[in-house]
């Protein structure tokens, strides 16, 4: 039998060079078929409730796009209703047999059929027939298997549209990915290229003359990096490496790319777009050259392309202009791309990675801005679709019609409506009906989410990310502007607690101007790891936090990612450090509570040392569920398993709190799970009286917290203390919070009461 590694690695690599579906799709037939050496390979693709046969060697190609089954319907059916393989002797004596007369398939006995499933996802059956009647042998089932396991991946991404040229991108569709922050938001399309020149979108501007001289002074820019690098190696580096900064200076200077670009420019399309428009063009003609030195010259004219995009990238505004609401799409929105948008233009978050806890969801969770996560890539969408971004039901509808529009917009309109009234809640304490007190925080992280916070009656903030101006910012900020942004926070919350915590960078949070590669981030140079071995941008951070607590002493310290002892010894140090310079210099700083996120599972055990050097705790959920479940948060295949009321989340969540009362430490939680209503009713049980949540969220879990009682939240907790998995925990909770009035509350955060359009097709991402 043949290497199926060796083959998959073949024909994957001719899948991958081919941009267009129905020819990868052509590749894998034909690549099955000669390496069976059968005589028919057919590809049939599960498309809305329906076997599409979308390629074929061996069959009459004419069949293909025509030959259509329903689930069940055929063997093909068959195969893909069982989820198993069909291999049968005599395809044509089997009473499931379906012949259609336009595949000429009738010379054609044996059989064999697999499903190819994605994700649990059922993405097509791949089939081989042989003339003459004969069971295939267990060796070639195997390798079918094999390869529709490893082709499962290359079919679930293939580009529908140009599968199905009927379905056209105009047309209303669905995308459904992972909720990442609640609501609806309707607005127009932003795509947010940062992989590069290469997906830039093409974008209408109005302003020509100033996207013309934005492109000319990255021209400029480009053609004095490029003098000053070949002047500086031209003496050192051999002569045909240096001959490359001369095909750069002869393709800048020769005129007819830089002439190209500025045309399209002025056709009115914005200068990135352009720039890959002409790239791409000269990219073509050089490919097509016989010659293999002018063709390898094609990489030349790629290189100098993100050169350009690179200098006009430099020159793009902080803040971006725009007057109607948008809906951002890419990969994962970064925190710079977010801080370019008024959060009052923001409609919503569109990401194709990425899960509910990536940090582009946290910060949407922050702002109040609907976010889905982990469409997948989202073929043909554009600049200017408008789209729905239903964060209850985490599904994008793109192209919507006005009816479809209009049933969001009265969604979007109760939404708010409910917001409003639960304003009266704002003075109100979160008291449960049997008088047990909960201290609402808010967790922020820019300044311009500060006053939500305070608008809704937040008591404290639980939370301020540090890393987030960090991550604005082009270069490490300064003491005196740190100093700045902690001051603001600390004056505006005068009298109440903030938590401040320090840098939390690494992980899925990296500085734009700080970059490190690391095989496994997540268990990487993380948070205090990275601060500690930083001293100096760590010292820095503790004495502006310091300096910003003069006469307000409402600071406390928050440590990330502690997982040691000696992590906390020696950030006692640099705190007695920096006190000691500060009062030396004759201010009058007190000592700040100190306390860690309790994130790292392995630091559970280590409370009653803590305990010794710490005053608080805060239950980081988002994390501590990442580590204990060994589930990425920022991984959509596995974003389903990630569930913050998964029955080990909740035991050891109650072992952290009993544990911490024992020691005599406050705690308090600020993760995700401060923000789930479900999990709040746990929560409560469990004895927690501080919780830390997103502005945006904070009446809501008000309103919960006043309607429900302890001892009910209690006996709640020891029954799902009881259960096996996270199904049955929020059956339970949920029939309960049905029965307590707060329906409502629920059911919007992903259950039946947002309609989803019956007429609106899905597509599978
Ligand atoms: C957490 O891990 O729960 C948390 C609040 O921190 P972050 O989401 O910023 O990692
Ligand atoms: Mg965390």
């Amino acid at each position: 039998m043949k290497n199926p590694i060796l083959i998959l690695k073949s024909i994957f690599q001719r899948v991958a060079a081919e941009t267009s579906s129905q020819k990868q799709m052509e590749l894998i037939v034909s690549g099955v078929h000669d390496a069976m050496h059968v005589a028919v390979c057919s590809l049939y693709i599960h498309y809305q409730d329906e076997l599409v046969l979308v390629a074929t060697q061996g069959l009459d190609p004419g069949a293909v796009g025509h030959v259509h089954l329903k689930i069940g319907e055929g063997l093909v059916g068959a195969t893909a209703k069982s989820r198993h393989p069909i291999n049968v002797e005599d395809a044509t004596t089997r009473p499931e047999y379906r012949y259609f007369p336009e595949t000429q398939e009738e010379r054609y006995h044996g059989f064999l059929s697999v499903p190819i499933i994605h994700l649990r996802r059922l993405v097509g059956v791949l089939v081989v027939e042989e003339e003459q009647a004969r069971k295939f042998t267990g060796d070639d089932e195997a390798f079918l298997i094999t390869v529709a396991s490893q082709l499962a991946m290359i079919i679930a991404q293939l580009d529908w549209d140009t599968l199905r040229p009927d379905l056209d991108i105009m047309r209303m569709f669905r995308v459904a990915g992972i909720k990442g922050a609640a609501g609806i938001g309707i607005g127009r399309v932003r795509v947010i290229a940062d992989s590069g020149l290469k997906k830039i979108p093409d974008r209408r501007i109005t302003d020509i003359d100033t996207e013309l001289h934005v492109f000319r002074t990255a021209l400029d820019l480009t053609q004095e990096q490029l003098a000053a690098t070949e002047a500086a190696m031209t003496s050192t580096l051999p002569h045909d490496i240096a001959a490359i900064f001369s095909v750069y200076r002869m393709l800048i200077e020769g005129g007819d790319l830089a002439r190209d670009i500025e045309e399209n420019i002025k056709s009115g399309n914005w200068a990135p777009g352009a720039i890959r428009h002409v790239i791409n063009k000269f990219v073509n003609v050089f490919e097509d050259m016989e010659d293999p030195y002018l063709k390898a010259r094609s990489e030349d004219i790629r290189s100098l392309g993100n050169k350009l995009y690179a200098n006009l990238h430099l020159q793009q505004p902080q803040q971006e202009q725009v007057e109607e609401q948008v809906v951002l799409a890419g990969e994962l929105i970064s925190i710079t791309e977010f801080a370019k948008y008024k959060p009052e233009h923001l409609a919503g978050i569109i990401c194709y990675g990425g899960s509910s806890l990536s940090h582009t969801a946290v910060l949407a969770n922050a702002l109040g801005v609907p976010a889905v996560m982990g469409t997948g890539e989202i073929k043909g969408l554009n600049d200017g679709i408008l789209a729905i971004v239903d964060g209850y039901q985490a599904q994008v509808i793109l192209n919507p019609a006005d009816t479809v529009v209009q049933e969001f917009a009265a969604l979007r309109e109760k939404d708010r409506s409910l917001n409003d009234m639960l304003e009266h809640l704002r003075d109100e304490p979160a008291m449960t009906r049997d008088h047990v007190r909960i201290a609402l925080y808010t967790n922020t992280g820019l300044l311009a989410d500060i006053s939500p916070g305070l608008a809704r009656g937040a008591e404290g903030v639980g939370l301020y990310r540090s890393e987030i101006p960090f991550m604005v910012h082009e270069n490490f900020p300064t003491e005196d502007e740190q100093y700045e942004n902690y001051r603001h926070i600390l004056s505006s919350y005068q009298g109440k607690p903030v938590y401040i915590r320090t840098l939390d960078i690494g992980g899925d949070k990296p500085l734009p101007y700080f970059q490190f590669e690391e095989e496994n981030p997540a268990l990487g140079w993380r948070g205090i790891r990275f601060t500690l071995d930083n001293s100096s941008i760590f010292m820095s951070q503790i004495r502006a936090m310091l300096r910003a607590s003069e006469g307000y002493n409402n600071l406390h310290i928050l440590l990330p990612m502690v997982s040691r002892v000696d992590e906390i010894d020696s950030f006692l140090q640099l705190l007695d450090d920096a006190l000691e310079q500060l009062n030396g210099e004759g201010r009058a700083i007190f000592k700040p509570r100190v306390g860690i996120m309790l994130e790292v599972p392995g630091s559970i055990s280590l409370l009653p040392f803590y305990a010794k050097r710490i005053d608080f705790l805060s239950i980081g959920s988002n994390d501590l569920s990442q580590y204990l479940l060994a589930v990425d948060r920022n991984n959509p295949r596995v974003s389903t398993m990630y569930d913050h009321l998964h029955p080990s989340v909740l035991h050891e969540v109650n072992r952290i709190v009993v544990d911490a009362r024992r020691y005599g430490l406050d705690v308090s939680l600020c993760g995700q799970m401060a923000s789930d209503p479900m999990a709040v009713v746990f929560l409560i049980g469990m004895g927690i009286r501080i919780l830390s949540v997103s502005a945006f969220n904070l009446p809501k879990i008000k309103w919960l917290i006043r309607s429900i009682t302890f001892k009910k939240a209690r006996d709640l907790l020891k029954e799902a203390m009881q259960m096996e998995n996270e199904q049955a925990i929020r059956t339970s909770v949920l029939e309960y919070l049905d029965s307590a009035g707060l329906g409502e509350l629920i059911s919007r955060r992903g259950q039946a009461a947002v309609p989803t359009p019956q007429n609106v097709p899905a597509v599978v991402n």
